[in-house]
Formats: C-alpha cells, sequence, structure tokens
C-alpha cells in the first residue's frame, strides 16, 4: 500500500494535534506533506521536528525568521502567506486535505482542496456556513470526497447507508431516512438561568464539559451557535432541510448523533469524546484503523439522558436557522459577526449574551445577496464584519458603564 500524502492546514490547533496522534501512529499509511501553523510558531517546530513535513507555511515573514531562528537546520521548503495555504491544499502529491482552520480564514484552502480533487477531511464548518452551495457545487464538479470530521456529522455518516460521499435531495427519504438527529451536549451552561447566563466569564466558557477543543469553538459550543452552525452544516452535506433535523441535547456527549428510519428504527453512533475517532474515520474510509481511543465502557457511562433545546435562553439555533431560511449570503453575515463577537468576549470587551445580539443586528441590517460568487460571499463577510465593529464598541461602552 502506498503511503497516504497529507496537507493538514492548522497543525497547531486541536483538531491539527490529534490528526498529527493518528499519523504518527500509522506511519506505514500516512506521511505528513505540509503543515500550516499561525501564532504558535513553537509548537509548529516541535512538529517540523517530529514529523519532517516537505512543506510547512507560516502566515507571515516575522513567523518565518521566528521558526528559522527556533529550527536552523529546517529541511521542510518554507512558504508564507495565506496563498501558500492553497497551494498545499491542491499540490499534485497530496492525498488528503485535513482542513482545521478556523473561521473564515479556512475557507479559500479548503475550496482550493475541493478544486484539486482532493479526500478532504472538512473540520473547518465556517467554510461550508459561508459558501455551502457553491462548495457543495464544487464538490461535485471536481470529483471530491468530501468526509466530515466534525463528530456529530461524522456520526450521522456512519448511521447513513453506504451511499458514498455524495448527496441529492431524493438521497436519503429515498433509502428511507425520517429524520437527523443532531445531538448536542449543552455545553458548561445548560442549566444555567438567564441572569446567571449575563455573568459568565471566557474562562467559564471555554471550560468544555465534555470535549478539549479551540476558544472560538468552545465559545460557540457555550451560546450554542455551534450547533446552529452545525445545523447549516448537515443541510449542506447531506442535502436536507432544516425540518428533517431535530437537535436533541444529550449532555453526556457519548452518542454523537442519530439518523431516524422510516420502519421505525434509530441508528446512533457512540464513543468515547474524542476527535481522533472522527477523523481516524475520514482517513481510512471505508476501511477502520486503531486510533488510540479508549473503549467506551457503557457500565461506567450508565446513563444516556436526552431533552430539547432551550431556544429562549440560546437564541443562536433559531439565529442560524432563520438565516439559513434567509439564504444567499445570509448565512456567511450571521458567520463573520459571530466570529467578531466571540473574539470581543474572549477578549472581554462584552458580554456572552451580547453574541447572539450583535448576530441577529448583523442579520437584520446587513444586506444579503445570492451567493453564487466567492467574491460576493466574501464581501459581505466583511460588510458584516464592517458593520459589527461600531456596534461592538457601542456594547463594549454598555458593558464599561453596568460595571
Ligand atoms: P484551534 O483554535 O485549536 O486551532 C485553529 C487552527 O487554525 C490553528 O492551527 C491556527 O494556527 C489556525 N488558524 C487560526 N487563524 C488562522 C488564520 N487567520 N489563518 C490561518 N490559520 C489560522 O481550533 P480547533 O478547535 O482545532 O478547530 C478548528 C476547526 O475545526 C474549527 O472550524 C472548529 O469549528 C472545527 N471543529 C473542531 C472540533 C474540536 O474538537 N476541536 C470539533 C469539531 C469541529
Ligand atoms: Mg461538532
Amino acid at each position: 500500500m502506498r503511503q497516504k500524502n497529507i496537507t493538514l492546514l492548522g497543525g497547531t490547533g486541536s483538531i491539527g494535534q490529534s490528526t498529527l496522534s493518528l499519523i504518527a501512529q500509522h506511519p506505514e499509511r500516512y506521511r505528513l506533506f505540509a503543515v500550516s501553523g499561525f501564532s504558535r510558531v513553537e509548537l509548529l517546530a516541535q512538529i517540523c521536528q517530529q514529523f519532517r513535513p516537505k512543506v510547512v507555511v507560516v502566515p507571515t515573514a516575522e513567523a518565518a525568521a521566528a521558526l528559522r531562528a527556533l529550527l536552523p537546520q529546517l529541511e521542510s521548503e518554507l512558504l508564507v502567506g495565506a496563498e501558500a495555504l492553497e497551494l498545499v491544499a491542491s499540490a499534485q502529491e497530496v492525498d488528503i486535505v485535513v482542513a482545521a482552520i478556523v473561521g473564515a480564514a479556512g475557507l479559500l484552502p479548503a475550496l482550493a482542496a475541493v478544486k484539486a480533487g482532493k479526500r478532504i477531511l472538512l473540520a473547518n464548518k465556517e467554510a461550508l456556513v459561508m459558501s455551502g452551495q457553491l462548495f457543495m457545487d464544487a464538490v461535485k464538479a471536481y470529483g471530491a470526497e468530501l468526509l466530515p470530521v466534525d463528530s456529530e456529522h461524522n456520526a450521522i455518516f456512519q448511521c447513513l447507508p453506504d451511499l458514498g460521499t455524495q448527496f441529492d435531495a431524493d438521497t436519503l427519504p429515498n433509502r428511507g431516512v425520517r429524520q437527523i438527529l443532531l445531538t448536542a451536549s449543552g455545553g458548561p451552561f445548560r442549566e444555567f438561568s438567564a441572569e446567571q447566563l449575563a455573568q459568565v466569564t471566557p474562562e467559564q466558557a471555554v471550560a468544555h464539559p465534555n470535549w478539549s477543543m479551540g476558544q472560538k469553538i468552545s465559545v460557540d459550543s457555550a451560546t450554542l451557535m455551534n450547533k446552529g452552525l452545525e445545523l447549516i452544516e448537515a443541510c449542506w452535506l447531506f442535502a436536507v432541510q432544516p425540518e428533517q433535523i431535530q437537535v436533541v441535547v444529550h449532555p453526556q456527549s457519548i452518542i454523537h448523533s442519530m439518523v431516524s428510519y422510516a420502519d421505525g428504527s434509530v441508528i446512533a453512533q457512540m464513543g468515547n469524546p474524542d476527535m481522533r475517532t472522527p477523523i481516524a474515520y475520514g482517513l481510512a474510509w471505508p476501511e477502520r484503523i486503531e486510533a488510540g481511543v479508549k473503549p467506551l465502557d457503557l457500565f461506567q457511562v450508565a446513563k444516556l439522558n436526552f431533552e430539547p433545546a432551550d431556544e429562549t435562553r440560546f437564541p443562536c439555533l433559531a439565529l442560524a436557522k432563520a438565516a439559513f431560511k434567509l439564504g444567499g449570503t445570509a448565512p456567511a453575515i450571521l458567520n463573520a459577526a459571530n466570529e467578531m463577537a466571540v473574539a470581543a468576549f474572549l477578549a472581554r470587551k462584552i458580554r456572552m449574551i451580547d453574541i447572539p445580539e450583535l448576530c441577529s443586528r448583523a442579520l437584520s441590517q446587513v444586506p444579503a445577496h445570492s451567493a453564487d460568487s466567492l467574491e460576493q460571499i466574501l464581501q459581505d463577510d466583511q460588510q458584516s464584519r464592517a458593520f459589527c465593529l461600531p456596534e461592538l464598541e457601542r456594547l463594549a461602552a454598555e458593558c464599561v458603564k453596568t460595571h
């Protein structure tokens, strides 16, 4: 068997680290061809030392100099800037691209991998939220193999009949699928009252009860925006409408999602919450490989609970559904506003409950357009960010006044 060459976009992040653990476990199957980092140069240097990638991508000349200073004997080719990400995502030698950059910054390289017809392991859900139709059209047009790494979507994929990786609107109904049950942990504030939610700190928000993840997705999990983005992600991946998806809060995060069938069967995918499971599945599909994940001990789990999501305390879920229904660039506008708001919350400038507030304003004030060109999507992403800047200043000033 020939070794598969992997480009890992976002190697220094949480998904990046889980991917590297799998590459290290299977040196005969996988080789790190290229890796990118953004701010954590020391970690990137360690990765280069251990995995000796052919190419490494950093954002700036300063980061390149810092990496060279740490590793004077660096053998990898060192590329600089966002365009280099597209280059390593589409390079001819590459078999698999793991799209693990967080946020809108990951869209162009993920799309470059799609247009080069690669197998793409998609963690970067924001890319699909922003450009859903265009992204999925490109997957079909260029014959790319899109495998979801987001644990819920990976679970859904595992619970579906073997249909390959491409879906049309009639694929799932024709195979007897009644509904997709998208599970959510509910985040660290599941039982908080509206008053308590107004007081939470970034430290509390990033301390997720079941998963260890990057800061942005941890805050998204705390506001339930993550579930909203995932609902949109599922609509695009599996060619379904929001009505075909039910969000099920399941605090233990043992079931990673389910598929409900016409004959009354419900198929669930379970496992300990460890992202190496969905990444390993995407790497090896349709085979299965060892992932280093602790086997599930059901007696230790003992109980699985389920409850509906509360869209009053957590309005982000409804906002995401509304954006998807509005269509066009509305989800990109929502995503950009959310990225701005999360960064401001992490910087302690606004409260967590200001995040849905800002997103809702951006969604109603920034004009959406048809999303049939990348230029339009990126332009409306920028419009939304520009709209948010003064809004954030106002919210931050109010925040200072009341504290
Ligand atoms: P993280 O913050 O740990 O890592 C983010 C990575 O993106 C880092 O490698 C960083 O270098 C890179 N990056 C950040 N800004 C960049 C920019 N402007 N340009 C280029 N690179 C940049 O995040 P994470 O938790 O690993 O999440 C990555 C993606 O995977 C997100 O889209 C997230 O929603 C998704 N995801 C993560 C998990 C998880 O368990 N961590 C689960 C499901 C989905
Ligand atoms: Mg998820």
